[in-house]
């Protein structure tokens, strides 16, 4: 019979192998149950960005250190070790369906002299396979290959059930098994959520990419036959392979007109495919506290599609310690674990509104061909540096905004489309479109 355990992690993500590693550090016994028999396989679709530089996002500045090897977190006063490869890459352009218009985010040029890295693709295997490893030397005891299907609110805390037949016993559990979280489910968290859709994920490592200024990530758009629709891409380097590039596009039709029949084709010459991977997201509205019945949640479990590297490691980090601190206390109860609780609360769910965040994706959809070559040639500054997901609309909107007069002259249905469009709108918008079948993650 498996020993009880202070505290059981449910998934072996960035943030439950951050929380757990971080917990027995701190002298905790814990167990660390995964679906996954080896962490560092990375098989879910990400961009493995890690994005400094920029407005604050949690309220953090996380920034890498060469030197020492390390993510460093300063306004949470932590840092995890990271010694996998990165690439860096210089700025964001949005790119017309003419292929040649752009918006650009960031000044590529003084990025790319050495004035400061907005960010870096890394390696995820690197890094879980770190956190792994760190994770056994402190004394977790990894249950791989196992699948959690219920959480038991207890007497003496929660106990957690798999569908191999194994049942361990906890004061503490962290959910961290990601955006599409069973355990959100099975323990009503998601009664006081607004589901908004589930969207799939498509990637692909390519070669066979020729284009200037490549040390970027380029979010852009063109226009297939019918059945297509919109094809929305991004393109960004891989960490892998020099001469690779991630490319994030709804399928290999989508993927083939790009190449090929595009007006981006001139890009692309003798595309082959290293590898793909893929994700089912499911979208749903922040939590309204990452807490229920000694069940921490943390990531994507609790938050909007995406909390990110940043976001999962600092909320297993902070979980970890909330649990410590309730041990050590005494209080085995949601008053141990407040401090987390207001902590998410004060920097996640008040500090950004995933409506925001529904914006871009959505703002996109609203324009045909020719009104997005028009918009996309219109801003002729560079726009400052931002990739945080929930400031992206506002930013493109502070670069149209000196501009509105002239397309109101200029182009009146445009002009009325961005004032019409308000993150409400995006919202309801995009649950339309995912029931009507459109991808629109
Ligand atoms: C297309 C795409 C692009 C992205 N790009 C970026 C990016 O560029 N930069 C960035 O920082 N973030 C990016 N993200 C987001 C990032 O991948 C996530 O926010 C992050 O991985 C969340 O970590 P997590 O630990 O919460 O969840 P996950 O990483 O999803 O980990 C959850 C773990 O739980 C396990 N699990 C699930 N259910 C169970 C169960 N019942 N029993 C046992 N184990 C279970 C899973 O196997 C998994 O290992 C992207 C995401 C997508 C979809």
């Amino acid at each position: 019979m498996a020993p009880k355990y202070d505290l059981i992690v449910v998934g072996g993500g960035t943030s439950g192998l951050e929380a757990a590693k971080t917990a027995a550090q701190n002298g905790l016994k814990v167990a660390l149950i995964e679906r996954k028999t080896d962490p560092a396989k990375i098989q879910r679709s990400c961009a493995q960005m890690f994005l400094m530089n920029m407005d604050s996002f949690y309220n953090e500045h996380m920034y890498f250190s060469r030197e020492q090897k390390r993510w460093v977190f300063p306004v949470n006063n932590f840092s995890v070790n990271y010694a996998g490869d990165y690439r860096e890459f210089y700025a964001l352009h949005f790119t017309a369906p003419n292929g040649k218009a752009r918006i650009e985010i960031g000044d590529y040029e003084k990025n790319a002299s050495g004035d400061g890295v907005p960010a870096v693709v890394f390696d995820k295997g690197a890094l879980l396979g770190g956190l792994y490893e760190e994770g056994i030397q402190a004394g977790v005891d990894f249950y791989m290959g196992r699948n959690v299907v219920d959480v038991l609110n207890t007497s003496e805390g929660v106990r957690v059930k798999t569908s191999e037949g194994d049942s361990f016993a906890g004061t503490f559990c962290i959910a961290a098994d990601g955006v599409n979280s069973r355990i959100a489910r099975i323990s009503g968290l998601n009664r006081d959520r607004v589901f908004i859709n589930t969207g799939r994920a498509n990637s692909y490592y390519i070669t066979g990419v020729n284009f200037d200024r490549s040390e970027m990530i380029a979010l852009g758009l063109c226009y297939g036959p019918k059945e297509l629709g919109v094809i929305m891409f991004s393109l960004l380097p891989s960490v892998y392979r020099e001469e690779e590039y991630w490319l994030y596009i709804q399928g290999m039709e989508r993927l083939e007109y790009l190449t090929q029949q595009s007006n981006y084709r001139h890009w692309f010459n003798n595309v082959e495919i290293t590898h793909q991977r893929c994700a089912v997201v499911s979208n749903w509205s922040p939590a309204k506290e990452p807490f229920k019945d000694n069940i921490l949640f943390v990531g994507d479990s609790c938050w909007f599609a995406e909390a990110e590297n940043t976001g999962a490691l600092l909320s297993g980090h902070k979980a970890a310690n909330a649990v410590c601190k309730a041990l050590h206390t005494a209080q085995v109860n949601r008053e141990g674990v407040k401090d987390y609780i207001d902590w998410w609360q004060k920097n996640w769910a008040e500090t950004h509104d995933y409506k925001e965040f529904v914006c871009y994706p959505v703002f996109n959809r609203l324009f045909n061909e020719d009104e997005h070559n028009y918009l996309h040639q219109i801003i002729d500054t560079k726009l400052p540096w931002t990739m945080n997901p929930f400031l992206m609309y506002r930013g493109l909107s502070e670069g149209l905004k000196p501009h509105l007069e002239t397309i109101r002259k200029e182009r009146p249905i445009i002009a009325k489309k961005i004032e019409m469009f308000t993150p409400e709108r995006a919202v309801s918008l995009m649950a339309i479109a995912s029931r009507m079948g459109y991808p629109c993650y």
